[in-house]
């Protein structure tokens, strides 16, 4: 995304009325460090070192078994396309439109949904591999979306 985009004259017009990125530090979030890595271009959740279960999102307490240990460790660099869906009509503010929406399945058995960014929806398919698009947002703050690989 461009150094100024649309989505950033958006936040710019919106973080003071409504925060859509809240808790990215540390006195405000026990998982800031995702933001960080992100910052680094690496996404990242937090996996249990006493069950080995992966969390997503980040947890600072495991899910399957109450463990606190848990440890952060980074995405596969992309992921592959399970389904996808196209909003045409009432694209917020700053997408392009129309926009895509695909449920990504990763090889550490994490399932998640995002919008593709800098995406042509003619090329969207199943099974379609991605990657991590983080865009900078006002404030020092981050953003995270897919595109195609
Ligand atoms: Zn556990």
């Amino acid at each position: 995304m461009n150094a100024k985009s649309n989505l950033d004259y958006v936040i710019d017009q919106n973080v003071y009325v409504c925060d859509p990125v809240p808790q990215q530090t540390e006195d405000q979030n026990m998982v800031y460090p995702f933001y960080d890595h992100l910052r680094e271009n690496r996404l990242t959740t937090t996996q249990c070192q006493d069950c080995g279960q992966i969390a997503w999102p980040p947890k600072i307490v495991c899910n399957e078994c109450m463990s606190d240990q848990m440890e952060w460790i980074d995405f596969p660099p992309t992921g592959k396309i399970y389904a996808f869906t196209t909003q045409e009509a009432g694209v917020p503010p700053g997408f392009d439109s129309p926009l895509v929406f695909a449920l990504i399945d990763f090889d550490n058995d994490v399932r998640l949904i995002s919008a593709l960014i800098d995406t042509d929806p003619a090329k969207v398919s199943v099974g379609a591999e991605v990657t991590l698009k983080v865009v900078d947002a006002p404030r020092d703050r981050v953003l995270f979306f897919f595109t195609l690989v």
